[in-house]
């Protein structure tokens, strides 16, 4: 037996780092065990965010858009750029020196905060004991008052597509090709097949995406996404809804796959093919079977509302537990557990998580949809507001899209904020503070916005509710 631990976080993505260096912060003896190695066996941390999600992918979208703009959107605004050339190799060199200093900068974290970072693989005994085998095949077995579950999850993989490494990728692989692929399919109009199908499709690919339903975003509210999906066309993105894949062979370096929509059985040939149907919660040998934690049916670990699960002292955060899949829920799911074991009672608001797909335009939301909204029997008034009409939006080349704001119509209490357009990703969080604070829709439109900024769209947006617009003829007359 070795060290015992007041905290032992198992994963170093977003969940766990997080957890850990809060956790020593508030002073508590802390490890983070990691099992993840690079191509050279060196100990990465930072998990799927930094190593092959959230990070690189946002480094392979911003060179890709403004490939995409020297390209195609310069000249309209009297820019000669001729020759515009891609250099794959120097995008991906860059790619990985962001990935390398964003994951060498959390050992610097758990440096600089005490935290004790342990390689290897964690299982899960009884009684909070934690087995570390490490890259040798050594097993030590730690001890804790507490241990913190932070696992993340891996693509699904489906039977009809198996993953080759080459011609059929997950969405780590998609992060990797060394050139263009002039064919792409992309199997899942999710944000990760949106999002890596938009990096292909702006450095020359002819992308196909197939998507087994039959609604473009169907979860996200549907005025957003019709406009949303209206732009990806207009940018030749090929997305087929109501398309479901049923087989995928390779032969001849050439990837054959087989999908059923309203016509019937179909065929299309992709030099590359990306399958991005969702991600699984990873709990691979992860448990002894006397640990005392359960999963839910869906191979979640069980928690309840403060990420306890069924075994005491025990708990879980991000990926591998219920609730969307997203870095910055996983982050705040591990504040709140670090805090909770020393003694503090937060609580994480999932009313008020935002969500971005990083597209161009990019779309983002948080709260609720006038879908939603609608089968709840709730009544309520929408405010919305187009960039065509923003004089920034229009001086940017980027006047796509809208904000919108739905609003109780009784109480005025702002119960969702949704936006596509420029910097979506960055207009979001004046929705999430306005919700966080419980703010009116009123209450936006009485504060002073600078102009002219994309963001007075979201002031417009709020005197919209009230039929109050400035800047646009309003559909109902304000009272
Ligand atoms: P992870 O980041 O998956 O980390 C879990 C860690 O645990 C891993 O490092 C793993 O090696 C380690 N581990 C697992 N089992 C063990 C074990 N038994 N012992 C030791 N170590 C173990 N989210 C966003 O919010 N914004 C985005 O823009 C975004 N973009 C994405 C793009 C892509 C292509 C992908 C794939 C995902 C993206 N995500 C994004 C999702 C985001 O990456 C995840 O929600 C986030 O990483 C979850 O954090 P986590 O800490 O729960 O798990
Ligand atoms: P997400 O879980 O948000 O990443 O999205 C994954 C998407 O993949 C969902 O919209 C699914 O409908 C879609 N999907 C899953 N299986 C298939 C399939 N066999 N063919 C086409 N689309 C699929």
């Amino acid at each position: 037996m070795s060290d015992k631990y007041d905290v032992i976080v198992i994963g170093a993505g977003p969940g766990g780092y997080v957890a850990a260096i809060k956790a020593a912060q508030l002073g508590l003896k802390t490890a983070c065990i990691e099992s993840w190695t690079d191509k050279e066996g060196k100990h990465r941390l930072g998990g799927t965010c930094l190593n092959v999600g959230c990070i690189p992918s946002k480094a392979l979208l911003e060179i890709s858009h403004k490939y995409e703009e020297a390209h195609h959107g310069f000249a309209d605004q009297g820019i000669i750029a001729k020759d515009v050339k891609m250099d794959i190799g120097k995008m991906m060199e860059r790619k990985e020196g962001i990935v390398n200093q964003l994951t060498g900068g959390i050992g610097g974290l758990f440096k600089a905060n005490g935290v004790t970072s342990i390689q290897g693989h964690g299982k899960l005994l009884a009684n909070r004991k934690v087995e570390v085998t490490d890259k040798d095949g050594k097993a030590t077995t730690y001890e804790a008052d507490n241990v913190i579950i932070a696992t993340g999850s891996k693509p699904i993989q489906i039977p009809p597509a198996p993953f080759d490494g080459e011609h059929i990728v997950d969405s780590e692989g998609a992060l990797e090709f060394t050139e263009v692929p002039k064919r792409l399919g992309v199997i899942g109009a999710g944000i990760i097949g949106l999002e890596l199908g938009s990096v292909w499709a702006r450095l020359g690919a002819e992308v196909t995406v197939l998507e087994a339903v039959d609604t473009f975003l169907p979860t996200i509210d549907q005025q957003i996404a019709k406009d949303a999906l209206k732009q990806f066309q207009k940018q030749g993105l090929n997305i087929v809804l109501g398309a479901r894949m049923t087989g995928a062979e390779v032969k001849r370096k050439l990837v054959n796959v087989s999908y059923e929509d309203s016509n019937g059985k179909q065929e299309a040939k992709f030099d590359k093919l990306i399958v991005a149907v969702g991600r699984r919660p990873y709990t691979d040998n992860l448990l002894s079977e006397d640990s005392g934690v359960q999963m839910d049916e869906r191979g979640f670990i069980f928690v309840d509302d403060n990420c306890k699960t069924e075994a005491p002292g025990v708990w879980a955060v991000g990926d591998v537990v219920r609730g969307p899949m997203l870095a910055h829920k996983a982050s705040e799911e591990g504040v709140m557990v670090a805090e909770r074991i020393a003694g503090h009672k937060p609580q994480v608001n999932y009313d008020c998580i935002p969500n971005v797909v990083y597209t161009f335009p990019e779309v983002a939301w948080v709260g609720k949809t006038e879908e939603q909204l609608k089968a709840e029997g709730e009544e309520y008034n929408v405010g919305t507001f187009p960039f065509a009409a923003n004089g920034r939006a229009m001086a940017a080349n980027s006047a796509t899209g809208m904000v919108k704001i739905i609003a109780d119509a009784k109480t005025d209490r702002i119960l969702g904020f949704h936006v596509v357009g420029p910097q979506a990703s960055e207009i979001v969080a004046q929705g999430v503070i306005a919700m966080e604070f419980g703010s009116s829709a009123e209450d936006l439109a009485l504060t002073c916005f600078a102009h002219p900024t994309l963001s007075e769209s979201v002031h417009e947006a709020a005197l919209g509710v009230a039929g109050g617009a400035i800047h646009i003829a309003n559909r109902k007359k304000k009272k």
